[in-house]
């Protein structure tokens, strides 16, 4: 691969389709796939990813916000896409770009229901999103028979999925607690079928619930972070291969003498000599303040290079004592050589929010 020359994030298809295909074939192929492209598709790049799961076979897909999945339509998106977290002030934008509103309260069930009414709707394809033990979004048990009597005799809408969200399907010590959410699910969703004259589907499992849950696949599964290559724990990261690979290059190599100090604050003062290299990404890039101070590493002809100091907002400075290198070389912040696990882990963070920071101004490039 040809040097990079400046920081860039390439993001690598291939990758994505493996990681699409494995997942996949963890569940029944009449089973649905979903793939969630919030968040500029976890920090990549929404419009690629969209297009790709869409050439794979992909059925779905969703987004947080109304604004992401008009950028998917605008685009030539032509799969159905399910806002998870939509607000009352875009539902005429949402029903004008055929976008599928989760209906996750009362109050956002009949703010739709009358803006379907409004604009002449029938049978417009809605998700209703349940509580079943995240206590973030959702419905409960109690909202049933409000919602079955709000659609009474009404065809302006029409229950395309039922859905509830699992609080921890990455943690096994927590799957007492799973599995109650899982029962509850079942309670609700089978009441709802058995009271209308049609079937929705089904849906529970992001990527961990794919993994260690695939009995509950329902009808539809959601994955994020397993298609850009992450599967919280290490035997599916070994699986998956990560889509994005964060680099950069070397600008500026300093010698430093016993006693000197790096960066802002002099938050690192060396005790002998050393030599250190200044890299062109800082916070304003996706590398938060957290990952200074020696917290971060990154990799340099495979060795590994602590930040040192604090992060800047357009560069770090790493010490590559030791390491053979020049001004121009290449740098591997995280990506396929040097897992954003680790480096995300190094920080206390997670891989989600590591990937979601990588900020706009950096450059994407597309491998296929
Ligand atoms: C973000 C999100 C997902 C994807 O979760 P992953 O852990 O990234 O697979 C699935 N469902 C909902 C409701 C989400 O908000």
């Amino acid at each position: 691969m040809t040097k990079v020359g400046e920081t860039v994030l390439e993001i690598d298809l291939r990758a994505l389709e493996h990681n699409y295909l494995y997942l996949r074939s963890k569940i029944n192929t009449e089973t649905k796939f979903l793939g969630v492209v919030k968040a500029f598709a976890y920090g990549s790049d929404s419009i690629a990813i969209a297009k790709k799961l869409e050439s794979l076979g992909a059925d779905y897909l969703a987004v947080a916000y109304t604004s992401e999945g008009v950028a998917l339509r605008n685009a030539g998106i032509k799969l159905p896409i399910l806002v998870l977290h939509p607000q009352e002030v875009s539902f005429a934008t949402m029903i004008e770009k055929c976008l599928e509103p989760s209906l996750y309260s009362r109050t956002i069930f009949s703010s739709f229901l009358k803006m379907a009414k409004d604009l002449g709707q029938k049978n417009y394809p809605v998700h209703l999103k349940f509580n079943t033990g995240l206590n973030r979004l959702g419905l409960g048990e109690k909202d049933i028979d409000y919602i079955l009597g709000s659609l009474e005799g009404v065809d302006k809408i029409k229950i395309s999925s039922l859905f509830s969200h699992l609080a921890a399907s990455e943690d096994l010590n927590e799957k007492d607690f799973t599995i109650s959410q899982l029962n509850q699910f079942e309670k609700i969703s089978s009441t709802i079928i058995s009271k209308l004259k049609y079937r929705p589907k089904r849906h529970m499992l992001n990527t961990s619930g794919i993994i260690n849950y695939p009995e509950a696949q329902y009808d539809m599964v959601r994955s994020g972070i397993g298609l850009y290559g992450y599967g919280n724990e290490a035997a599916e990261d070994e699986k998956l291969i990560p889509v994005g690979s964060l680099k950069t290059i070397i600008s500026q190599i300093h010698k430093i003498g016993p006693n000197e100090s790096v960066g802002y604050n002099r938050a690192f003062v060396s005790n002998t000599s050393m030599v250190t290299a200044t890299l062109p990404l800082g916070h304003a890039d996706g590398i938060g303040r957290q990952y200074g101070n020696r917290i971060g590493h990154v990799s340099i002809h495979g060795k590994l290079a602590p930040i040192i100091g604090n992060v800047c907002m357009d560069m770090i400075m790493v010490d590559i004592t030791g390491i053979d290198c020049m001004e121009g070389d290449e740098v591997i912040v995280f990506g396929k050589e040097h897992s954003g696990e680790d480096l995300a882990s190094s920080a206390k963070t997670i891989t989600y929010e590591l990937l979601t920071g990588i900020s706009q101004r950096v450059k994407r490039i597309y491998f296929d």
